[in-house]
């Protein structure tokens, strides 16, 4: 017997269930938070940090769907680099195709900037030994010393007087 019964009947998984619900880019826009210029994601991350977005069915990276809907067709071959390095931003303005060697060099050389940037704002050096990580963010040990002296210099200031 030959039922009558669509391909996909898992209810809002169809392409149909999809439009229903509205479009990609409605669905992007319903999920970020614009911030600074960037569109944060709020919806599911991939485990390298970038937004995934389901479109009927299938997980694909909402940035590239962003892209592909407001922009245009994402060239073969090219990769979408952020160029706010917010990698779960979907803004397509932050967006450029460019090739994998193009990506990779820069987000090395973004890497090299970051690594020049890192330490304290009195600059010391945010180095292994130096570095100490209090409630996920980086602590300077050179500057609890230094902060830790100044309060036992106030406190002997204050018995003396
Ligand atoms: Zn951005
Ligand atoms: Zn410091």
């Amino acid at each position: 017997m030959a039922a009558q019964r669509p391909e996909d009947p898992t209810p809002g998984d169809g392409p149909a269930a999809g439009r229903v619900r509205g479009s990609a880019v409605e669905r992007i826009t319903q999920r970020t938070s614009r911030t600074g210029g960037c569109w944060l994601w709020t919806g599911v991350l991939n485990r390298d940090g970038y937004a995934e977005i389901r479109i009927e069915g299938k997980y694909r990276m909402a940035h590239r769907v962003a892209y592909e809907e407001l922009v245009g067709v994402i060239p073969e071959g090219l990769q979408l680099d952020h160029l706010c390095r917010v990698r779960h931003c979907v803004n397509p303005e932050h967006l450029e195709p460019v090739t994998p060697r193009v990506n990779n060099l820069r987000s090395e050389s973004f890497a090299a900037k970051n690594a020049v940037k890192d330490q304290c704002h009195r600059g010391h050096l945010f180095t292994e030994a130096n570095t100490l990580i209090y409630r996920g963010k980086r602590t300077c040990r050179a500057c609890n010393r230094i902060r830790a002296e100044a309060s036992r210099e106030r406190r002997k200031r204050a018995k003396q007087s």
